[in-house]
This record gives structure tokens, sequence and C-alpha cells, in this order.
């Protein structure tokens, strides 16, 4: 079943080649004890590794199974080790960090074999070498005898066919190896056991069949196989695979012998991570805070669509800075240039059609709190008082007052009232005419305001009177008086008050800002109500001034032709005909709200000409998106000086992991010996980086949140805001990712060099 044929090994060290194997050929039995007799340097270890695949011949062959060995690959010969052959060394070679429960059973971990039959087999293997109280030990809590009876108990586990002893004694006293040598004696019972010593005494009193080397060769063999002899067995070979989690656990065991390195590594790798989750939690805070503040406020001042909108668009600023740079700085000449107003570059005309208006009417309604249309329509509106009389006021300038209409929505209720307002007198019903009048923070008017109402010199007025306080609208027919061809406004005001046709109109309710929404709401001034402006322009629209105004080609309000500043359709509009707004306010629920009405807005603008195109003020984006521009910047920066000191981690950590290496030399040639592929031991040293890597990141992360503590009240000190830094936990994870990622790569070539080791030379290191 096992057999060499014409075995040939050299080993050049520089110039000089050492021939430490010359043709030999043996053939085994199945079942025999054969001492390897020789003296030192006669090549009977090279002889025990070749046969246990640990080493390659030069040429030759070794037949397992009447099957030649030329054609194995590292797989093959892996296979064999683990579960075809046990060695048991002069130097025991056991893995120190682990117990010895878990040296016997890591054959059997490489193999696969689940955990309670594996746990079961190598209790029984340690009962079997007389250990059975000792299992939880580990290798150095044992005498050499001990030890010796370990890896013997490890090399059956499997339960090879062949068990190979190199000088199993050599290190242990007379009396004990006595012991010893029965055990292995016990185990030849039923195995092929080949044992190198170089003491006669021993092969003579234990083996069945003495081979003697000299220089290489085989000089005399006390019971070659006779040709005849019928010579036949298997041995069964299985793959091996050790999985990650054996890895993991391994390297966890190792870690633990050295946890002050490992704390040391894990600390100085986590700063960088730390660094960058300090940077990310802060302005994460900002970002949140900044939002904050934007959905509280910002998001519900109005998108103003007027007939000039501020386009602070980048294509806009950026042709503005173009033009500039083109421009030679600090002149010589002895002139003054002229340079395009800031109308003409950042403003754009918006031509407001029923087409648009049509268009925003159909906005998604759950997306706005309100919406105002702004109307150039005059309204006449006379006061009486007994001081001043009648008076007229004349309010075209509406348009100059963004908040003189309070923007409702399509059933007339106003969320933006309710959000922003408090109604300090009467009640707000839009649905009937009427008017509304906002005071100032400290309950003022401007005195013009009052006297609009018709408080002429007032210092002050009730909410009372002013509730009480009766105007009255005349409507355009009444208010002018054809003349021959034209019209000229009523001048008996007090025939109008009385006229029948007049409405009566009322201050509904006296508003003021709420206190917290003082930004958005200052000022003060008169609404009016949608009723109020609904009959007014249904009033207007079917007049007999507009329709003679529709059929005449010059202004009927004056007799002339008209003017360079107007035109019919501005004359029109004055008197209503028109219901075209000037300008449209609308103001957005909340934060996302305002962002789908943007692209709704946006929507209507493609595939038109750029006069065509309707443009919106947004002074809320204007204002946050350059917060938000400078606060990425500033997170760029930081970040990337960060990211410097984790580069340099991982540089360490692959140093460190190179050094775990070569202390763990040993270890990988035991593991090699026990059948662990090159890929097993890669794994192993990437186990314990990933161990690093976990253990940094989760340092970091911890040592983060503990500085976000003091940050915190440093902050809350200086800025008032409470909480600031937080540490987003999408950021906290792909910050672990990144940790183990870059401790892997660090220690990716280290682990591939453990891996290349020759499993001799690497069980020859002490
Ligand atoms: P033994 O076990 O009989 O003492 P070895 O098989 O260890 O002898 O060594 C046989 C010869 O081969 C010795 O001369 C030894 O120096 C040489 N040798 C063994 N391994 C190596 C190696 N890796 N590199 C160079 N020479 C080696
Ligand atoms: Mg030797």
């Amino acid at each position: 079943m096992l057999k060499l044929k014409k075995i040939n090994k050299s080993y050049k060290t520089g110039e000089f080649t050492q021939h430490a194997l010359k043709d030999v050929s043996i053939e085994f039995r199945k079942n025999e004890f054969v001492a390897i007799l020789g003296p030192s340097g006669s090549g009977k270890t090279t002889l025990l590794n070749i046969i246990g695949g640990l080493d390659r011949y030069d040429n030759g062959d070794l037949i397992i199974n009447n099957q030649s060995t030329k054609e194995f690959d590292d797989r093959n010969w892996d296979a064999y080790r683990n579960n075809c052959i046990g060695f048991i060394f002069q130097s025991y070679n056991l893995i120190n960090h682990i117990s010895i429960l878990e040296n016997v059973e890591m054959s059997l971990t490489l193999s696969g074999i689940d955990k309670k039959e594996k746990r079961q087999k190598a209790i029984e293997a340690l009962t079997k070498v007389g250990l059975k109280s000792h299992i939880h030990k580990k290798p150095n809590q044992l005498s050499g005898g001990q030890m010796q009876r370990v890896a013997i108990a490890r090399s059956l586990v499997n339960d090879p066919e062949i068990i190979l002893a190199d000088e199993p004694t050599g290190a242990l006293d007379t009396k004990t190896s006595k012991q010893i040598m029965d055990l292995i004696k016990e185990i030849a019972k039923d195995k092929l056991v080949i044992m190198v010593t170089h003491n006669p005494e021993l092969a003579k009193t234990y083996a069945t069949r003495i081979i003697e080397f000299k220089d290489g060769s085989l000089i005399s063999d006390s019971k070659p196989i006779k040709k005849k002899e019928k010579n036949n067995g298997e041995i069964n070979i299985k793959k091996t695979s050790m999985n990650f989690l054996t890895a993991l656990n391994l390297s966890f065991n190792n870690i633990k012998t050295k946890k002050g390195r490992t704390a040391l590594t894990a600390f100085a790798s986590s700063i960088g991570i730390i660094g960058i989750a300090l940077i990310l939690s802060l302005s994460n805070g900002f970002d949140i805070q900044i939002n904050k503040f934007e959905k509280e406020t910002l998001s519900q001042s109005p998108i103003i669509i007027s007939e000039q909108a501020m386009s602070m668009s980048e294509e806009n600023i950026a042709k503005v800075v173009e033009e500039s740079n083109d421009l030679e700085k600090y002149p010589d000449e002895d002139k003054v240039f002229s340079q395009d107003d800031i109308e003409t570059t950042m403003t754009h005309t918006n031509n407001i059609t029923n087409d648009y208006v049509d268009y925003i009417k159909k906005i998604n309604q759950d997306n706005i709190s309100g919406i105002s249309y702004q109307t150039a329509t005059n309204f006449n509106i006379i006061n009486y008082n007994e001081e001043s009389g009648y008076q007229l006021i004349n309010s075209t300038n509406a348009r100059l007052m963004p908040w003189s209409l309070l923007p409702t929505k399509k059933d007339g209720s106003s969320d933006v009232l309710d959000a922003n307002y408090d109604v300090i007198a009467g009640e707000v019903d839009t649905t009937k005419p009427g008017l509304i009048l906002q005071v100032d923070s400290k309950n003022r008017v401007y005195a013009s305001t009052l006297k609009q109402l018709g408080f002429n010199d007032a210092e002050e007025v009730s909410f009372e009177d002013i509730l009480n306080k009766e105007l009255k609208l005349v409507l355009n027919d009444d208010y002018y008086k054809k003349v021959n061809n034209f019209y000229i406004p009523n001048k008996d005001l007090e025939a109008l008050y009385n006229n029948e046709n007049s409405i009566t109109i009322k201050v509904q309710a006296i508003i003021r800002g709420k206190e917290d929404k003082e930004v958005l709401t200052s000022g003060s001034g008169i609404a009016y109500t949608n009723a109020l402006t609904n009959i007014v322009i249904e009033n207007n629209k079917g007049s007999n001034i507009v329709n003679d105004q529709k059929e005449s080609d010059y202004n009927i309000l004056t007799n002339q032709p008209f003017t360079e500043d107007e035109t019919k359709e501005t004359i029109l509009s004055y008197l209503g005909a028109e219901t075209t707004p000037v300008a449209i306010y609308i103001y957005p629920k909340d934060f996302e709200s305002k962002d789908s009405i943007i692209s709704y807005l946006d929507k209507y603008n493609e595939n038109k000409e750029e006069q065509d195109t309707i443009q919106y003020t947004d002074m809320a984006e204007m204002i946050s998106s350059l917060t938000g521009d400078i606060m990425n910047a500033v997170t760029i920066v930081l970040i990337s000086f960060s990211a410097i000191s984790l580069i340099v981690s991982s540089i360490m950590i692959g140093i460190i992991t190179y050094i775990s290496v070569l202390e763990r030399t040993k270890e990988i040639g035991i593991l090699r010996a026990l059948g662990a592929r090159k890929k097993d031991i890669t794994r192993v040293f990437n186990a314990e980086t990933f161990i690093i890597g976990v253990a940094s990141g989760l340092l970091g992360i911890a040592i983060t949140c503990i500085l976000l503590i003091p940050a915190n009240i440093i902050l809350e000190n200086l800025t008032n805001l409470e909480n600031v830094a937080q540490l987003n936990p999408l950021h906290a994870i792909i910050l672990m990712i990144v940790s183990v990622s870059l401790t892997l790569i660090g220690g990716f070539i280290p682990a591939k060099l453990a891996s290349k080791k020759d499993p001799v030379e690497a069980l020859r290191t002490e």
C-alpha cells in the first residue's frame, strides 16, 4: 500500500548541494512497526517528511494504493496528510495558545467533522493516552512525556493508516521513553508505524522491522517484502478544509495570548476611524440642525413667481464671474466702465399666462399649505367718519404688499394662517368678503393703514372699533361715470357710499404673527379675503367700462391714445377685465413638498424657449444650498486628513500581521502537517486581521460616542444648540466596514506569505 521507488532528494544551500536521499526504495506492509536507524544527518527525517507528504521528492516515485503520486496536486497532498498520516515529532509540536483538547481536535476540525463527534473522538484519543483529566490544560502546563502523549493522541484521532514518528522519545528520560514506546507499540498493532530513531536498543526492543540508513542510502532492511508476499490495503483519502469560524477561533485564541499588543494595535488603528466618525457626526449634526431650521422656517417661506424673478442660477453667476474675470484688475486707464445692472443679468421677466395659472392650480394640494394670487385690479373702497367725511381708498397698490392676500387652499381653508398667525380678535372666514388686519409683534400698523380704515390721525384704536368699522366697496360701473366717450371717476362719494349696489365690508379679524415665526410674519397691513377679490373680479369682467375699453383703441379713462407705458391690456387689467395674477405665492407644506412643487414648476419650463419660461424665486433654497455647500467642503477636507491616519494604520496592521506570521511560523508548520491547505493558513491570518479590524472599528465608534458627550456640551455652550454632533448609525456601519476592509488589505500580503511558507522549514523554527 505504500511504496518508495528510487526516491532522490537533495537540498541546495548556496553553491553546495546536499544529497539527502539517494535512490531509496522501500515497500511497507499495511501493519508493521518499522524502525529507521541511522546516524544524525543520514536522511531519516527527510525520508519521513517525504513519506508524510510534507516534503516533495526530486525524482523517483511514492506509490500510495498502487497509484503514483507524481500527479498529486496540493489538495491531494493536504488530504493525504490529514487523513492518512499521523505525525509524532521529537519536539511535540503542539499549538501553545489552545487547550490540549483543541490541539487534538485540530486535524478533525480540518476534515470538517461536526462539533459533537469531534469532541467525543478527541476525548476518546486523550483517554487512550491517559490524559483524560488534563484535557482543558494548555500544552505548557504539561510535562514532556504528557506533551508527547497529546501528540500521539492527535496523531491517532483521525484514525490514519500510517503513523510517522520522528525520534518521539528523543527529548524524554529513559523511564518516560519506555512508557511512550509502549504506547506506540500498542498503536502499531493495527497500523503502519514508521519510527525514526538513532537508538538501536529501542529499535530492537519494539520494532518488527529495522531499516538502516547511512549518508542518504538504505544500507540494510531486516524484513523486506518478498516478491510473492501479498501486500494489499487501501488508503482512503478525503479532502480537507478549514472553515472561517475555525480560523477565527484559532486566531481569537492566539490574540488572547497577546491582549496588550492587540489592544494597542486596535486603538492605534481606531484613531483614524475616530477622526472620521467625529467629523461625520459634527457635519451630520449641523446638517440636521440646518434641515430642522429649513423645515421649520425656510420651507414655509413661499416660492414666489412674480413678474420679475431673481434668477441666481449657477449659469448666471458663472456668467457674471466670467465677465469680470476677463477684465483687467486695477487698470491704468483714466476711464470708468459701465457694468450691466444686476437686474439685467440676474433677473428674468415672467409672462404669467392663464395657461400657467391653470398649471399652478393643478399642483398637488397635499403639498401646499396655501397659494395666493395677486392681481393688479383696482378696488374702490369708500370710508366714512364724522371728522373727515367720505374718503376714497384706492387699493391698486395691493400688488406692493405680498401679504395682502391671504393664501388659501381650494376649499378656502388656510394652513398658512393656522401655522403662522394668531387670530387676536374676530374670526377669519375667507369664504365671505372682508378684510383682515395684520398687526406687528407690538400690535402696530402704519398710520396710513389706519387711515385707509377710516381712523385718521388716531394714536390707538380699540379692537372693537376696528371690527365694527364699516366700509363700502363700490363697483367700477358705479364708480366711473360715462361722459361723452370716456369715463371719469364719480366725485360724489356720499352718493356712492349710499348706492344700493355698494357692498358693505368689515374687518373680519385682527391677526398677528406667531412669536416663533417672526422671520416670516413680521410686518403689518390689510389682507383681502378671496371672496372679496372674487366679487370684484366677477363684477369687473362683465362691466360696461370693460366692454367699452375692449372696443376702443384709446384709453377710455383719459380719452387719449395709449401712452408709451400703457397698452390696452394694462388698462383692461387695471379695470379688472383680466384676472391673470401679477404674482403667485406658493406656500409649501414642508421640505419634501417643496421639492416636489419645485420639480413640478421646473417641468413647466421643459422644452420652452428661454423667454417663455417662468422662473420662480426660492430664497430658502438659495440660503440653504450655500450653507450646505460650505459644510460639505469643510467635511471633505477634514475627512481627507483623517483618511491619511487610516492609511497609516492599515500599513501598521500589515507590519503587525507580518510579525505575527513570524511568531506563528511553527504553528503554520503544525497546521500544514495536520493537513491544512495553504488557503486555510491565509484564512487564519485573515481571521486575525479581521478580529483586529472589528475591534478597532468598534473601539473607534465607542470612543467617538464617548467623545461626543463633551463635544456636545462644548458646542451647546458655544451655539446654544443641544446635541448637535450625532453619529449617523449608517455612517457607523460604513466605518466598521472601512476599518475591517483596510485591516484585511493591510494583512493580506503577510497572510499570503504565511501560506507560502514551506511546512518543513516552518516546523524547524523554534
Ligand atoms: P537526519 O534526520 O537523519 O538527522 P536529515 O534528513 O534531517 O537527517 O538531513 C539529511 C541531510 O540533509 C543533512 O545533511 C541535512 O543537513 C540536510 N538537510 C535537511 N534538510 C535541509 C534543508 N532544508 N536545507 C538544506 N539541507 C538540509
Ligand atoms: Mg532528524
